[in-house]
């Protein structure tokens, strides 16, 4: 099953899709976990990437095409996908259904995820993150238990440079004007399409998300 979440930054595709693709024993495939490691390992892709995402805008299309093309080429019949963040233009679609026509697949559900902007930037605004396992938290809403150490690996957590307050207002200006037109795109598409409202417990959420996806 190819599965998209959709939805804003901060709104929970990171947290849910972990445990969705666990839950169905897919591939997690986060474009922005992608480019972060990029950055971290200095490879071309992340110096290119790095002011645009410094800056809260889209990386270019291309390099998310390219960066995306060798995973969705592993895709056989059966084995799953879990798309966080990507896809976040109709350039970027249409890459996508195309990669997928040409080993046979499709998009089979189009999750999105729906809070308030004031919901997404008390979210942002408490995001913590584990550089070393990926291991995601909230001072607000799921604090680590040693303030600052990650609980599951030990390491630091930090917070994310477009996280802040500015950042995090030109990112959900960015989402509104290039990404939200995918869901009308999808909305008119052959995949299903089902929204979902995020500002409730993960636990729950979840729960939504896998009756979406067994439905
Ligand atoms: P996204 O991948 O959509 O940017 P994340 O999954 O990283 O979002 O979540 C953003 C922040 O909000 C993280 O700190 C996460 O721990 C927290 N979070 C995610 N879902 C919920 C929720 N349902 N309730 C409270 N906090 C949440
Ligand atoms: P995320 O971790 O999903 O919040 O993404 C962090 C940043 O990475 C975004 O603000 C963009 O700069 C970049 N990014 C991630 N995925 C994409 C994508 N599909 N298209 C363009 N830029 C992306």
């Amino acid at each position: 099953m190819v599965v998209i979440l959709l939805g804003p930054p901060g709104v929970g595709k990171g947290t849910q899709g972990v445990r969705l693709a666990e839950a169905i024993g897919a591939r997690h495939v986060a474009t922005g976990d992608l480019l972060r490691a990029a950055r971290r390992d200095g490879t071309e892709l992340g110096r290119k990437a790095q002011g645009f995402m410094d800056r809260g805008e889209l990386v270019p299309d291309q390099l998310i095409v390219d960066l995306v093309s060798e995973v969705l080429g592993q895709l056989d019949q059966k084995s799953g996908a879990v798309l966080d963040g990507f896809p976040r233009t109709v350039v970027q679609a249409e890459a996508l259904e195309g990669a997928l026509a040409d080993v046979k697949r499709r998009v089979d559900l189009v999750v999105v995820l729906e809070a308030a902007d004031e919901v997404l930037v008390k979210r942002m605004a408490g995001r913590r993150s584990c550089g070393q396992c990926g291991s995601v938290y909230n001072v607000h809403f799921s604090p680590p238990k040693r303030e600052s150490v990650c609980d599951k690996c030990g390491s630091a957590l930090t917070q994310r440079k477009d996280d802040d307050p500015a950042t995090v207002r030109h990112r959900l200006e960015v989402y509104r004007k290039e990404t939200a037109p995918l869901i009308s795109h999808y909305g008119k598409s052959a995949s299903p399409l089902r929204r979902i409202d995020a500002d409730r417990p993960v636990d729950e959420v979840q729960k939504a998300l896998q009756e979406s996806v067994r439905a």
